[in-house]
């Protein structure tokens, strides 16, 4: 059960408090967008929710089935929208976020994010904490990377977003980012959950290797719960028995938890694939699946690139996929946002 107060005074909401307690409730308090917003885990009826209707301060309650409470569709029937920088996720307009796996140096950085924004990117990205399945893999510029991150996203007015991988950093990186990406390997990794739910940045957050559409959604609630409503979800393909991708993109869990959250859903179609010559069709299809963005790498010399190279587009490439996607977009009833460049 959920009940929404409108700016309860502390009287109403401890009343609202105390009833869920004598039920041997467990309540939960969320405050965000202005809202109070009370959760109470375990047996709830409707006779339950009406008793909370009618006491003073509470707006609605909402009976919730799901597991995940904030994150369902039953809780908000319209579509979230999450702006960052003025970049909107979860409305008619397609945004596309690219730029390189790992930030590698300032020029190869503002190299590909000019490539980025002349085609038309929204948003770049880049990584400057590289979570590598080998410790002997380059591991990203870190601060140096982030100094970078933060120099181009300026120079060509572009929002950025980047991977945070460590609770002790999500500071830093929220100073110098405009979106904290949670990565693949870290969708479980409730500290850092709970750390990024408080910094006060918009949440990518990728669907782990392994997980279940439950349990991306209960990660995502657990921003939502850590008082952060800001939170994009990104499709980026799992791990089945199929070694002939990198990973395999589920593109249909983009209209199925569009039907079961009100959360914007982006595929990356890059990780998804780690083949650069599907990435245009599985971008395509994602628009066409109803996808909210796209997350796509491309590098201006891909084969020296010192991550993800074999799945990064080149600027051409890059620019002939906008050109396509803005096609497709316009099938379905969408548009490809067109970023300050093309
Ligand atoms: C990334 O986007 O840079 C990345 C490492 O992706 P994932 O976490 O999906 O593997
Ligand atoms: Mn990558």
């Amino acid at each position: 059960m959920i009940i929404v107060m409108n700016a309860p005074v502390a009287r109403e909401l401890e009343r609202v408090l105390d009833k869920i307690r004598q039920l041997g409730l467990e309540p939960h308090v969320v405050t965000a967008a202005g809202k109070t917003v009370v959760t109470a885990i375990g047996d709830a009826d409707r006779d339950r929710c009406e008793q909370f209707a009618r006491l003073a301060g509470v707006e609605r309650v909402v009976l919730v089935q799901a597991a995940y409470k904030l994150a369902s569709r039953e809780f908000q029937a319209e579509n979230s929208v999450v702006s960052v920088g003025g970049v909107r996720f979860g409305g008619a307009v397609v945004p596309v976020i690219a730029g390189p796996c790992a930030v590698e140096s300032y020029g190869q950085f503002r190299a590909t994010a000019l490539a980025a924004k002349a085609s038309g990117a929204a948003m770049l990205r880049g990584g400057a904490f590289k979570p590598r399945t080998s410790p002997y893999s380059f591991q990203g510029l870190e601060q140096e990377g982030l100094a970078i991150i933060r120099t181009v996203g300026q120079e060509t007015g572009l929002p950025v977003v980047t991977e945070v991988t460590d609770p002790r950093a999500v500071g830093l990186v929220a100073e110098h980012t405009d979106m904290l990406q949670i990565g693949a390997r870290n969708m479980q990794n409730f500290a850092l959950l709970k750390e990024v739910a408080q910094a006060g940045r918009p949440v990518l957050l990728k669907r782990g290797p392994a997980a279940g559409i439950e349990e991306w959604l209960m990660a995502a609630e657990y921003l939502l719960a850590g008082g952060n409503t800001a939170v994009v979800l990104c499709e980026r393909g799992i791990r089945t028995f199929e070694t002939a991708t990198r990973n395999t993109l589920d593109l249909a869990a983009v209209p199925l938890v569009k039907h079961l959250s009100h959360l914007p859903v982006i595929a990356d179609p890059s990780h998804g694939t780690g083949n650069w010559r599907l990435v245009g069709p599985m971008a395509k299809a994602a628009v066409a699946a109803g996808a909210d963005g796209l997350l796509l790498e491309i590098h201006p010399w891909p084969e020296e690139a010192m991550s993800d190279g074999p799945q990064s587009l080149t600027p051409a490439n890059f620019r002939q996929l906008m050109g396509e996607l803005s096609r497709i977009a316009a099938a379905v009833g969408r548009t490809i946002q067109h970023g300050k460049g093309g």
